[in-house]
């Protein structure tokens, strides 16, 4: 099975976020970024390689953009593509079991078409809500360094100027993300208290009204071992939710 995009036909051989016009544009430069030489590495390699049981599969190989609509009400904030999952097939998320549990609860409360996230073309759309990550290349041991972080902040800052206009509330996945996203709605113009706000399942900030909600990342570690319950995170998604205006 092919990744259903064309990964060449999205390459920029000078991408960079300052110049989008708009979130399909940003979207579309972010597909050709290499500003990483560690990431591009291990992102090709891995798309290389394969997992045997992804061995029909043409990997997407290349930084993985947000997903969901440009006037989302509601922002999902992760930490970074899985080397099979996002790393394979192109959209944040989507066939890895982190994905697997993220989209069956957004399911569950109204806020996405279909309960299953496998492919970039199996028809999911979500309602009202973008999802998308700090990093948007997949790291070996799904672990960013924090240079690697910074490097990629001005994709975040960028995206969440042009969502700005519609956005009500924002739901961070794990404190990797937290820490990410704060400086980067700093940058993008939110008034962030200091000292900045520390991560906390359940925490709750506002940054100039907008709701920023704290969830443990859907990590297989945290739902395996019940830290991170179905329940608690369709908890967080539906008071969000609410606060965004949605469903
Ligand atoms: S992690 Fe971000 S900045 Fe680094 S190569 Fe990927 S898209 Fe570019």
């Amino acid at each position: 099975m092919d990744a259903p995009r064309d990964p060449d036909a999205a390459h920029d051989p000078d991408p960079g976020p300052g110049r989008a016009a708009g979130l399909a544009e940003l979207d579309r430069r972010v597909e050709g970024c290499r500003a990483c030489p560690r990431l591009v590495a291990w992102r090709e390699e891995v798309a290389r390689t394969k997992r045997a049981a992804f061995a029909d599969w043409t990997y997407w190989g290349r930084p993985v953009p947000g997903f969901g609509p440009s006037d989302a009400r509601l922002l999902i904030v992760g930490l970074a593509p899985a080397a099979h999952g996002g790393n394979r097939t192109g959209r944040m998320f989507t066939g890895d079991r982190s994905g697997d549990v993220l989209y069956q609860a957004l399911y569950d409360v109204g806020l996405a078409s279909q309960p299953t996230s496998v492919a970039a073309d199996d028809g999911l759309e979500l309602y009202g809500v973008r999802v998308t990550a700090p990093v948007h290349c997949a790291p070996p041991d799904n672990k960013p360094t924090p240079g690697e972080r910074d490097t990629c902040r001005p994709w975040l800052v960028q995206e969440l100027r042009l969502l700005r206009p519609t956005l009500r509330a924002v739901v961070v996945l794990g404190g990797f993300g937290w820490q990410a996203a704060l400086p980067a709605f700093a940058e993008a113009g939110w008034t962030v208290p200091r000292p900045r706000p520390a991560f906390a399942h359940g925490a709750r900030v506002s940054l100039d009204g907008l709701a920023l909600f704290g969830c443990f990342h859907v990590s297989q570690r945290n739902t395996f071992t019940g830290r991170l319950t179905p329940e608690m995170l369709r908890d967080v998604l539906r008071t969000a939710a609410e606060r965004a205006g949605l469903p």
